[in-house]
């Protein structure tokens, strides 16, 4: 028999869990299918660019993240941004203005995940696709149909359909709860620039960040003006509106960079022409950020933990932001701590 947990996705959520794991002293191992850690805070390099296009930034509510996130500031993984954020509708652009602290990661947003996946056991490139229960302990087993285990415990820290999937018939309860949350898709276009933007009348010639009012888009920010990134040059992200990606959630990347490109030229004071992009492209997401409302009582829960030995976490158990997905994924990793007690 094992105490060991498994945690299926290493994106903040099981980042989090995982850490609160490993200072009560519980053995944790971490799978993710893509090639590193953050998951949908992770960022896209490029030979002469690196862009994020999931989450931009973040914020600070709660006073236990607000701990953990002074110590990603001490370790040299964050910094304050944007700090020049603006908001544009039909070509007229104003400062936006609000107390509110943004931060992002430094030198990219995944410096964040990095930094909370050192010292720890991630298994990489592994997509697990069947649990299997016995004798009290799980089995994974990914793609491959490579074995790993036995686990105790077994954490979800992935979208809630992606969840409803591995669950099967293992935990109807924790599926039904699955079924509740509803993640809705995004798609993110880029452009890398040979030339900066020409500059914008009465804006700073250095603005980082600029929210649009437009069916289509809904952020645009300027990777370069990121901190730790002055090396590259002209470098876009253009976040779509959900319920407009919804709609174009099977369109080509082509026509998808095209809309939203477009709409950032309507957004543009008159006379202003964005120049002609160096290199260009999309990403889909198809579960970017949770229905908060779709869920009712069940996102309040902030995690599920069930007696099978099976568990979820994740931004869509608690809202739609990076701070609930850390809460969620740390507040189950210390109730599972309390547990072995
Ligand atoms: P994820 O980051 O999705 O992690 C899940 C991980 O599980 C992934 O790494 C995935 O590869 C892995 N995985 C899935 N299935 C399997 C499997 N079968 N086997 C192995 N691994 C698997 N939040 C903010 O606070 N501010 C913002 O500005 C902001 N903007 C956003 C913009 C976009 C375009 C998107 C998509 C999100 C944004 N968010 C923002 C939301 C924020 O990014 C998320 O709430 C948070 O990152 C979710 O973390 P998570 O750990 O719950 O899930």
């Amino acid at each position: 028999s094992t105490r060991r947990t498994a945690i299926i996705g290493a994106g903040i959520a099981g980042l989090a869990c995982a850490r609160a794991l490993d200072t009560g002293g519980l053995p944790v191992t971490l799978f993710d299918k893509a090639r590193g850690v953050g998951g949908r805070m992770s960022s896209r390099r490029l030979p002469d660019a690196v862009l994020d296009l999931g989450a931009q930034f973040f914020s600070v509510r709660d006073t236990t993240f607000r701990h953990a996130v002074d110590s990603w500031h001490k370790a040299g993984a964050i910094a304050p941004w944007p700090v020049s954020l603006w908001s544009a509708e039909t070509g007229s652009w104003q400062r936006h203005e609000d107390d509110l602290e943004r931060l992002c990661g430094t030198p990219s947003m995944s410096a964040v995940t990095r930094h909370l996946a050192e010292g720890l056991t991630v298994e990489t490139e592994t997509r697990i696709e069947h649990l299997e229960g016995c004798a009290g302990q799980w089995q994974l087993v990914d793609e491959h149909g490579n074995r790993h285990g036995p686990f105790a415990r077994v954490v979800l820290a992935i979208p809630s359909s992606q969840a409803h999937a591995l669950l099967g018939s293992h935990d109807e309860s924790l599926a039904a709860a699955c079924e509740t949350v509803i993640q809705r898709p995004c798609w993110a276009a880029w452009a890398l620039f040979d030339a900066p933007l020409p500059a914008l009348p009465d804006v700073d010639s250095d603005w980082q960040a600029v929210r649009i009012n437009d069916p289509r888009l809904r952020f645009v920010v300027r990777n370069q003006l990121k901190p730790g990134r002055q090396d590259q040059g002209e470098s876009l992200s253009l976040l779509a509106n959900l319920s407009w990606s919804e709609a174009r959630l099977e369109d080509s990347e082509e026509t998808v960079v095209e809309a939203l490109l477009d709409a950032f030229q309507q957004a543009l004071p008159a006379g202003i022409s964005l120049p002609e992009p160096s290199a260009l492209g999309a990403h889909r997401w198809r579960y970017a950020q949770p229905d908060v409302f779709a869920g009712g009582e069940a996102v309040n829960l902030d995690y599920r933990l069930s007696a099978s030995g099976l568990a979820l976490c994740g931004d869509g158990w608690r809202g739609p932001r990076v701070e609930d997905a850390w809460l969620s994924g740390h507040h189950l990793g210390e109730a599972l701590v309390a547990k072995s007690i």
